[in-house]
């Protein structure tokens, strides 16, 4: 690698001999839901405190054989990733900005006392993992092949403290449309009895335990009728959504996203943003108090709310709901003609203007 000097893996490769068939697979592939199936291999790196990383594997797609004492099972030292691959129309496959989730494994990383993998090492797995499993890499409209790097402590020790053993594997599971029949706006749930990240938290990290933190006050939502919730920090400032970014649109094409050090840096939010700087919209990345939304909605000063993440790319929020609230949340165009641009990038319809695609 031209910018760590590091030489590629060689990666050992294990064909799946039971495989799908092309026609289980094609079964799959046309109505994949999401993160349901997964793909014949899967790869996984060792890492350790005195070998670095090594055995660097392609192997067929199964059960991980775990020590009951793992660390992770305990203390829940774990980081993840989420990107996807895209199909297009010549047959080739690219990934989005994946030095950008390779960085944030870095960052997460960090956070979590796991060791950081190179990110010529995680580009290197994810194009392992296509080389053996591109066929299920979907066609479809809107649909992607969903992939999920990992990192967990594995060593068999209940002291607290970094694990001295870890494992780095990638999975991939194909992905159908998010939305069927068209983009839905999304209402949200305001947890006020749950946050989901403080102060020099973990919040910025990608770790399982945020998401575990999320499961109650999504329920919440559930119960109240909204689709996702959204989080403040304790100044009652809007953070985001359990698995998504939110950005506001202001009448005078100013767009405001909240920046903290609690919230994760999502990559589809910052490409979304640069496209609007691009359109010439003028950018903010500052706090965002709930009365700040809720006043903008209010006097019109805010015409536009959405939801932004890999999974479902943008999504207008369409109402806010608190305890003794209901606020509609006004509907622009914005969002959708963003959400269609950078699509049109994403499955190479449109000119990759800043450089973004990977092809694998
Ligand atoms: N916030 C959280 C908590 C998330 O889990 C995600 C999904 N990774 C995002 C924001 C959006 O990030 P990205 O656009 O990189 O998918």
């Amino acid at each position: 690698d031209p910018d760590t000097g590091l030489d590629p893996l060689e990666f050992s490769v294990t064909r799946n001999l039971a495989a799908k068939s092309t026609t289980d697979r094609d079964a799959i592939l046309a109505n994949p839901g999401f993160g349901q199936s997964f793909t014949d291999h899967m790869v996984d790196i060792c890492w350790s405190v005195r070998g670095g990383w090594h055995r660097p594997r392609v192997s067929p797609y199964g059960p991980i054989s775990l020590d009951p004492a793992a660390a992770v099972l305990h203390y829940g030292q774990e980081i993840f990733e989420g990107i996807k691959a895209y199909r297009h129309a010549d047959g080739s496959v690219h990934t989005f900005r994946p030095d950008q989730n390779g960085r944030r494994l870095q960052r997460s990383a960090r956070r979590l006392a796991l060791p950081e993998l190179p990110v010529p090492y995680f580009l290197q797995s994810l194009r392992e993992l296509i080389a053996v499993d591109g066929a299920w890499v979907p066609s479809g409209d809107d649909q992607s092949l969903y992939l999920r790097p990992f990192m967990f402590a594995k060593e068999a020790f209940l002291g607290v403290r970094p694990a001295h053993k870890v494992a780095y594997y990638l999975i991939a599971s194909p992905a159908g449309a998010y939305f069927k029949g068209g983009v839905q706006p999304v209402s949200i749930w305001l947890s006020e009895d749950y946050s989901r990240a403080g102060k020099g938290g973990t919040g910025a990290a990608k770790t399982g335990g945020n998401y575990a933190a999320s499961l109650l006050p999504q329920s919440e939502a559930y119960e109240n009728e909204c689709d996702q919730v959204v989080f403040l920090d304790q100044d009652r400032n809007v953070e985001e959504l359990g698995g998504m970014n939110v950005v506001f649109v202001y009448k005078d094409g100013t767009i405001v996203t909240p920046q903290s050090d609690s919230i994760l840096e999502g990559i589809t939010r910052d490409s979304l943003l640069q496209l609007a700087r691009d359109r010439g919209h003028h950018v903010e990345g500052r706090n965002v108090s709930l009365d700040e939304w809720r006043q903008g909605v209010a006097s019109g000063d805010v015409v536009e709310v959405f939801a932004c993440g890999t999974a479902a790319v943008v999504t207008p929020i369409g109402v806010l709901k608190g305890r003794d609230f209901i606020d509609e949340q006004p509907s622009g165009t914005l969002a959708l003609e963003l959400r269609e641009e950078l699509t049109n990038i994403q499955y190479g319809r449109a000119d990759d203007k800043h450089g973004w695609l990977y092809r694998l």
